[in-house]
């Protein structure tokens, strides 16, 4: 087998300022100044995050610089036979970006616009995440340029397969531990965990988290991003003294953040006034029933043709009137372009990057309270946690435990960012960012500079 590791860049190319530079879609890293393109590129939105809080914190330039970059980054070629026999090479990544606290953990997303730059900012933004719950480990990301739509059940085994494979040499349930993402479940998890075993030679569940019950998953792991957006719209609407009865919720996305936390808000009694996939959105302001919202989703594959609701093109969805906005698809979904028309007072983020730093600054200039991603969305990674100190304990929990040590552990990092964001006067982002970076920060230094 070729090394992976040899398309290792350990460390990269650096701008004047120490930024990365942006690398574009088709992997160049040419210089483009449109302020749209700087505005939407996930890294710049991270770095940019990840500034405001180091200024505060008065993190000193060296671990400054420590923390901005990835430690590791992996592009691999990943070529496999399709089934009419033809070859087709893909293109895979892993960026590793710290792992201070414990093994790196992130998802593996499968798209056709993957890129550099967006599993960079993932993998930092999954830093963060697991520093804001204060979970042992640091933060990974990986992606596979394809189009899952366009691939046989067999081709998409084949590519899974490989990518592992290529990825291998920096995997294991001490290093790394990947998860699903957009694109990929619980089915990808199942070939990455036996690829990963019979390679080792012996069967190894803690490799990956988010798998099938009966090969060690978690219960509870499928809806725990969900169940975690539910848990923080709770403890953000107790702060701005509303109930959810009086509340008309607009979700974004229909997967498993959007799908899911819609389902458990409608449970809780808010009333979803519209809900989206990827081809349009379905909107009452009566509120959807969303149990026969979701049947219907899952018999039909999308939400058109839902009877008796109006269906809108999706570039209306996010300025409809309501209370409370739940983006859970993709990044960059309130911009500079949107962000005034936005109705919500409350934003609670499902997706990872759905606001722009910008969109976020409308946002604050008109009272809007946002509660980021790497708080809003992290039960996810919260049972993955669990999930892998089940298959490393070989004892597995009940569900009402699983639930109940999530609800501890984001009811807990609420309240110990809101606290952050209320000592500094800032908002719950650059709360959620400072309480982040400072425990990293703190145990780089206690661990020292490794020379
Ligand atoms: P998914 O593939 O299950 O669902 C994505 C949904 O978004 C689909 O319904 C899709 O049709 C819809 N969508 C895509 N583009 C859209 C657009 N432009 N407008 C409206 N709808 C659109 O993915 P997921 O797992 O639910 O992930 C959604 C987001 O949440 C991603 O940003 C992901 O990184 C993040 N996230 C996921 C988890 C997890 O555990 N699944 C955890 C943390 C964060």
């Amino acid at each position: 087998m070729t090394s992976s590791l040899a398309l290792i860049s350990e460390g990269f190319e650096t701008t004047t300022d120490g930024h990365p530079p942006a690398p574009m879609s088709d992997g160049s890293t040419k210089n483009n100044n449109s302020e749209t393109r700087d505005e939407l590129n996930p890294f710049h939105s991270m770095a940019h995050q990840f500034g405001l809080a180091a200024d505060l914190l008065g993190l000193d330039a060296g671990t400054r610089e420590v923390l901005r970059q990835p430690d590791r980054e992996l592009t691999v070629s990943l070529p496999i036979v399709k089934d009419d026999g033809e070859i087709q090479v893909f293109t895979g990544y892993r960026v590793q970006h710290n792992f201070s606290r414990g093994p790196c953990k992130g998802g593996i997303r499968f798209a056709p616009d993957v890129n550099l730059d967006e599993v960079r900012a993932l993998a930092a933004w999954m830093t963060w995440k697991c520093s804001v719950v204060d979970i042992p480990f640091g933060g990974g990301k990986g992606g596979v340029i394809c189009d899952p739509r366009e691939l046989s059940q067999g081709e998409l085994e084949r590519l899974t397969r490989r990518y592992t494979v290529s990825i291998m040499d920096i995997l294991g349930p001490d290093r790394d531990v990947p998860a699903p993402d957009m694109n990929t479940n619980e089915q990808t998890m199942a070939w990455i965990m036996d690829t990963y075993s019979m390679h080792v030679r012996r069967t190894t569940t803690a490799i990956v988290t988010g798998k099938p019950i009966v090969i060690g998953g978690s219960h509870g792991r499928r809806e725990a991003t969900g169940r975690g957006v539910m848990l923080i719209c709770r403890e953000a609407m107790k702060k701005l003294g509303r109930s959810p009865e009086d509340t008309r919720v607009v979700v974004q996305g229909c997967g498993n953040v959007g799908g899911i936390g819609a389902l458990l808000l409608h449970r809780e009694g808010y009333k979803i006034v519209s809900i989206s996939d990827m081809y349009g959105c379905l909107h009452d302001q009566g509120g959807l029933d969303m149990p026969a919202v979701m049947d219907y989703m899952k018999e039909n594959g999308r939400l058109e043709g839902y009877p008796d609701t109006d269906y809108l093109d999706n570039k209306e969805q996010l300025e409809l009137p309501c209370e409370l906005l739940v983006p859970a698809a993709t990044e960059n979904q309130i911009t500079s372009e949107n962000a005034g028309r936005i109705q919500a007072q409350l934003i609670v983020e499902g997706a990872n990057g759905p606001t722009t730093p910008r969109g976020q600054e409308i946002l604050d200039e008109r009272g809007v309270m946002v509660v980021p991603d790497i708080l809003a969305n992290a039960g996810g990674v919260t049972v993955s946690y669990f999930e892998w100190v089940q298959d490393r304990m070989g004892y597995f929990w009940t569900e009402e435990i699983v639930n109940s040590r999530l609800e501890q552990v984001m009811v807990k990092a609420f309240h110990s960012v809101a606290d952050m964001a209320e000592l500094h006067n800032v908002n719950m982002r650059t709360g959620a960012y400072l309480v982040a970076i400072d425990r990293v920060a703190r145990v780089y230094r206690m661990r020292g500079v490794f020379a």
